[in-house]
């Protein structure tokens, strides 16, 4: 049966213990939320699962895992990053779905992410990789790397998914509707409608 809850998030969670250049401003922390929820495994069992997410992208976020177990879509796993050190590496690799983690975006400009203000989230990072392509269109990058994307598998995200129809609905972008990279695990909080406070971090 479903069930969800909500709380403050613990800052034992969302504080990076081991880097102290990646830890969460005051003002970001005091809008992180804990959402616990109930999700089906791949193999078919309702699992536990939480997540770390700001506050103005809770109503997507419970929307989301709401439909989520209504439509039986599997999900891996979905611990904060924590749980793997707060390395998104290792999230991956386990293919575990996440929100908030405060880390900067991977090209080279050492902007914050969306998640670092916890107004983007992952799913099922195997089934949806993140494809980064080259000027031509080659692809140069993949994750994680054993990634496969297949849109008849279990698990997997698509344009017309309801899925991400109801997070668009609540004012997010899905990563696989970029050109220069495919982030199919991918959604974040428009930005511009991001409050400033939050805007300030990321832009
Ligand atoms: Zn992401």
């Amino acid at each position: 049966m479903y069930a969800e809850s909500e709380m403050a998030a613990p800052a034992a969670i969302v504080q990076n213990a081991l880097q102290e250049d990646l830890r969460t401003p005051e003002d970001i922390l005091v809008g992180l939320r804990l959402l616990r929820f109930v999700h089906w495994s791949f193999a078919g069992h309702e699992k536990k699962g939480s997540i770390v997410m700001h506050k103005i992208a809770m109503p997507a976020t419970r929307a989301y895992f709401r439909l989520a177990y209504k439509l039986k879509f599997p999900i891996h796993s979905a611990y904060p990053i924590n749980r793997y050190g707060w390395s998104d590496e290792k999230s991956l690799a386990c293919n575990n779905s996440c929100g908030h983690n405060m880390r900067r975006i991977d090209d080279g400009t050492g902007r914050w992410s969306l998640h670092a203000i916890g107004c983007a989230k992952d799913t099922n990072p195997m089934q949806n990789p993140c494809l980064i392509f080259d000027e031509t269109g080659q692809e140069v990058k993949r994750q994680p790397t054993l990634g496969v994307y297949d849109k008849s598998f279990p698990g997997t995200l698509t344009l017309e998914h309801p899925l991400v129809k109801v997070m668009e609905d609540h004012g997010f972008v899905w990563g696989g509707t970029w050109t220069t990279l495919k982030d199919y695990q991918h959604f974040q909080m428009d930005r511009a409608i991001l409050p400033e406070y939050l805007a300030r971090y990321v832009n």
